[in-house]
């Protein structure tokens, strides 16, 4: 029987009602209590490394998680990390960059109802990552709603009800039924496990709104070393009356800034080449363009790029090099 570890970390599925709103007090030993029928599927272990509503996670939490499954990566067969559901996608993502090509599985889940409701998605979604988990899928993944959905894809796409997640730009990995899991693709990890444990967390999101003031641009760019820019469409910047939005963004990025054009759109990314408003962004030094990868897999890329290197060359081939099948547009660069 394969040997799993459980990392709790918080989220409404460790949250208990209190006078003040939900928050995350059970630890993974009274989760797992929840659920006697796992030990017909594998044996599990448990260790509580954080108990945080996933608003308050931050980067330094993705090292942690990291290092913890790292110290612990020999003496399991996979991993299930219990996570807030508002910042889930973006903490799969760091743990897609930051350990590569895990032969084991790494696998995310978490609820909209805590456990102890008599209406909730906790036990299943729970039940679901031990079954990925001990079904051997490697990688990191995220498990939700019946829903397998790799770590560099995954998306919040509703507040409230079971189906939160979404898997943009990619198909998923597989779907739970009746206890069984189907897996649709599958993936390859050799030369596996590669661990990184360093981050930029010197990255910003600007996200546009018609009429965006100039100054905001220049604000974040002196403040960040890398931008995105959340842009309309397939991607561009406007040309406002007594604005520079372009001359300026050249200005920072001949500075050693860089600015990642992507797109508010949820589905199909960027494509900076079709539009004028766009194209002339297309080969300017220290300007990428997302195609295809989330905001959350360009969050958690740039501060992992950032992290290993500062040279513009290198950022540039990182940022368009696969990790985690993240990005599958043709990069023309
Ligand atoms: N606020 C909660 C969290 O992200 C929401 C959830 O877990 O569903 O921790």
């Amino acid at each position: 029987m394969k040997k799993i570890l459980m990392i709790g970390t918080g989220g409404t599925i460790a949250s208990q009602v209190t006078e003040n709103g939900l928050a995350p007090e059970l630890t993974s030993t009274q989760l797992l209590a929840h659920i006697p029928a796992i030990s017909g599927i594998c044996e599990v272990e448990s260790l509580q490394l954080l108990n945080l509503d996933s608003t308050n996670i931050a980067p330094n939490h993705w090292l942690e998680m990291v290092g913890c499954i790292r110290e612990h990566y020999e003496d399991y067969d996979g991993f299930v990390l219990t996570h807030g559901t508002d910042t889930m996608a973006y903490s799969a993502a760091a743990l897609s960059y930051l350990i590569q090509k895990s032969p084991k599985p790494i696998v995310f889940t978490g609820a909209q109802k805590p456990i102890g409701f008599d209406v909730t998605d906790s036990k299943i979604n729970l039940t679901d990552a031990f079954r990925t988990a001990a079904s051997g899928l490697p990688g990191v993944s995220l498990v939700f709603n019946g829903k397998v959905i790799l770590g560099t894809r995954a998306q919040k796409i509703r507040s409230k009800s079971f189906e939160a997640f979404s898997s943009i730009n990619y198909p998923f990995l597989g779907v739970l039924r009746d206890g069984v899991l189907l897996r649709y693709l599958h993936e390859s990890c050799e030369g596996g496990p590669v661990f990184y444990d360093r981050l930029d967390t010197k990255v910003g999101l600007l996200k546009l709104i018609p009429g965006t003031e100039q100054a905001l641009l220049d604000y974040l760019l002196e403040r960040c070393d890398a931008l995105m820019i959340e842009s309309f469409g397939v991607g561009g910047l406007p040309d406002y009356e007594g604005s520079d939005f372009c001359g300026s963004l050249c200005r920072w990025t001949e500075r050693g800034k860089l600015v990642v054009l992507t797109t508010q759109v949820q589905n199909e990314g960027s494509d900076l080449g079709i539009y004028h408003v766009g194209h002339r962004l297309k080969g300017v030094p220290g300007v990428l363009e997302a195609f295809d990868m989330t905001t959350e897999a360009v969050t958690a890329k740039l501060m992992w790029i950032l992290g290993q290197t500062k040279d513009p060359a290198e950022i540039q081939r990182l940022f368009y090099t696969p990790v985690a099948h993240d990005i599958l547009w043709p990069a023309e660069c």
